[in-house]
């Protein structure tokens, strides 16, 4: 039984926002509402019942004539849920936890998958390239953001993929800062964190603004996070455990003093999810493989001062990591 969504639309192309997907080993049948009826139909080739009722209440009736084992989500299905289905269904029908499957199939990706990431990826730079245009001191953060967002609707994509993080000064000391109402002032860096979502698949990169000439204290700080973060690009192949990435950014930090500032992991997978498998961190048991699509992001972040941090959506490939975000890693400076 499917009933997170990413996985029923990787499964049946099925996009809509109500849909389990009962798989047996003969066939495949998706329950949804009347809402759906037409979609349904058009983007699934399993299949479909349409439901007036709540759909799992036609799934337990379903499943309780015919089924002897059903295996449910367990990272995904409630509590309420997993109750409900032992109640409904009764003594005859074991419940099963399914861990991750759909989640590791999704890992590596098909080649269209691919060139959707890279779409949204390049849509994605280009969002922010255009609203780099019109950033200048006395702009929020909350209104670079919102411009960044809306060039991404502008230029084709669903929306953004997350909620921008635009961060000036000493706020992009904190990794996952919401942009606020405060004004970006002459002599602070910016930390611009976006991805785009395109056709289902999510981008993810992060770049640094300087707003007027960046001292050199600043510059030396933005040099170690640039070089880490291309020693793990180069860390990155087909073959080698996901740790290694991991390790290469941080050993790199570590030459400079800096490593201790540099407090999450390495990167993350992405497509239909912004944060999906393998994981790119210390503690990772992943290997990397021919068709991954994973981030590489390492930051530091010195509290009371500012933080860095440089992220590229990448492709695992035989040879090595191919950058899907297009955008220069030379940091930009802007007038102030
Ligand atoms: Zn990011
Ligand atoms: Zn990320």
């Amino acid at each position: 039984m499917i009933s997170h969504l990413p996985n029923v639309r990787y499964l049946t192309g099925f996009t809509g926002s109500n849909g389990i997907l009962l798989l047996s080993a003969s066939q495949a049948i998706l329950f949804t509402d009347p809402r759906y009826d037409l979609q349904a139909h058009e983007e699934c080739d399993c299949r479909v019942r349409i439901e007036r009722g709540p759909a799992w209440d036609a799934v337990w009736k379903y499943a309780a004539r015919r089924s002897r084992t059903i295996a449910l989500e367990a990272d995904h299905v409630s509590h309420a849920v997993w109750d409900q289905a032992a109640q409904r269904l009764g003594r005859g029908v074991k419940l099963k936890p399914l861990g991750g499957a759909v989640e590791r199939l999704r890992r590596v990706k098909e080649p269209e998958e691919v060139e959707a990431i890279e779409s949204s990826a390049q849509l994605c730079a280009a969002a922010f390239a255009q609203a780099m245009r019109r950033l200048r001191p006395g702009v929020t953060e909350n209104d670079a953001a919102a411009e960044i967002e809306f060039r991404m609707r502008r230029l084709g994509a669903e929306g953004p993929a997350f909620e921008t993080i635009v961060a000036a000064g000493a706020r992009a000391a904190l990794p996952h800062a919401r942009p606020g109402a405060a004004k970006i002032a002459p002599g602070q860096p910016v930390l611009a964190d976006m991805g785009a979502s395109l056709g289902g698949y999510m981008s993810d990169m992060t770049r640094m603004v300087h707003m007027g000439a960046p001292p050199k204290e600043f510059l030396g700080w933005y040099n170690a996070v640039l070089e880490a973060q291309q020693a793990a690009l180069a860390a990155v192949r087909a073959g080698v455990a996901a740790r290694r990435v991991d390790a290469a950014a941080r050993k790199t930090l570590k030459a400079r003093g800096l490593d201790r500032y540099f407090t999450h992991s390495t990167g993350h997978g992405v497509g239909l999810e912004i944060h999906e498998g393998p994981r790119v961190g210390a503690r990772s048991e992943d290997v990397l493989e021919a068709g991954m699509v994973v981030t590489v992001e390492p930051g530091i972040y010195l509290p009371g001062k500012t933080g860095i941090r440089i992220e590229d959506t990448v492709l695992v490939t035989g040879t090595g990591a191919r950058i899907l975000t297009p955008a220069s890693k030379e940091l930009m400076v802007l007038e102030s």
